[in-house]
């Protein structure tokens, strides 16, 4: 289907952006990759009078290294993501989730800044960032404020990104040195999560001195697997004690039940996936 008819503006500044923004209200959709905005436009699931293109500002694009973090602009494509040097160095997870995330095509247009801010649960960059403990800047016309990672996401499709502000930039601590690996379980190759695990570990003499592990499509957000991270703590990188600190990875989440797998299902691969995420990333 074709898109109800819009007015497109294209600044090329985030002030610009923002002026558009609270000029408009309710009648304003920012437009970043496109990736999920054009389809849900094409469904006339939304239909804006005002879409504000990102496009064009380039201060939203590129990774930077900001001493012991990284900084990703809202902007970057996933395809840059995937092969920027310094997330391969300092964060690793990430570039591991982003080349499972759809196809290369998709990976060309959509933003990273663009599926945090869709929020949907089965989407692959929003776990490994939970997991990084990333904070997210998000500039609004009282200024920029940033937040915690355990505070961005809200509800399905629901982030802290209020009416009128903007997601800027993702800043990232470094994780130099620890292992990572993105264990994603689909039918068909390029299709969403029914279940993802993200999992960051750093080994020490063949002990795991500290883990991060994030589920994805295991409810209406992405969930840090807390009880698994404290489960592994200390414990040698063998597949008998992965295994029992992976078997608590279901706990506390809420998974959906469709026509891909039900909750039990799910809780169940979210098991399987993690000790293989754990083991994957522990190099063991
Ligand atoms: C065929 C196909 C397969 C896909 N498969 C996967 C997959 O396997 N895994 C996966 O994770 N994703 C997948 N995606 C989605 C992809 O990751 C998109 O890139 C992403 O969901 C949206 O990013 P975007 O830059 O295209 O944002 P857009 O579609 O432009 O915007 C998405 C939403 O975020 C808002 N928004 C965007 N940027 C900002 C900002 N800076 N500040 C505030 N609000 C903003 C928009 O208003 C809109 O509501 C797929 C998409 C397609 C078309």
């Amino acid at each position: 289907m074709i898109p109800a008819a819009f007015d497109y503006l294209a600044p090329t500044s985030v002030d610009e952006a923002l002026a558009a923004l609270a000029e408009h209200g309710d009648d304003a959709k920012v437009l970043a990759g496109g990736q999920s905005l054009l389809p849900v436009l094409r469904l006339r699931l939304n239909a804006p009078e005002v879409v504000v293109d990102l496009g064009r500002i380039e201060s939203l694009r590129g990774v930077r290294d900001d001493g012991d973090a990284l900084v990703i602009g809202a902007m970057t494509k996933h395809a840059d993501v995937l092969t920027d040097p310094l997330v391969a160095e300092h964060a690793a997870l990430l570039a591991r989730a982003t080349h499972h995330l759809a196809d290369a095509q998709v990976r060309h247009r959509g933003t990273f800044g663009g599926a945090l801010a869709h929020a949907d649960p089965a989407g692959d960059v929003g776990a490994p960032a939970l997991a990084l403990g990333a904070e997210f800047t998000i500039a609004g016309s009282g200024g920029t404020r940033s937040v915690a990672a355990d505070d961005f996401f809200v509800d399905l499709f629901e982030t802290a990104i209020a009416d009128g502000e903007l997601l800027t930039e993702i800043r990232i601590p470094k994780y130099t040195g620890w292992g990572a690996h993105y264990e994603k379980f689909v039918r068909v190759a390029h299709q969403w999560p029914i279940v993802a695990v993200a999992a960051a570990v750093r080994v020490e003499g063949g002990t795991i001195a500290e883990a991060r592990v994030g589920l994805t499509n295991m409810g209406s957000t992405p969930l840090r697997a807390r009880a698994v991270e404290a489960a592994l703590q200390g414990q040698p990188a063998t597949d008998e004690a992965v295994r029992a600190a992976a078997a608590h990875a279901a706990e506390g989440a809420n998974p959906p039940s469709d026509l891909n797998g039900d909750a039990d299902y799910r809780n169940h691969l979210a098991t399987v996936l993690t000790r293989r995420a754990v083991l994957a990333a522990a190099g063991a």
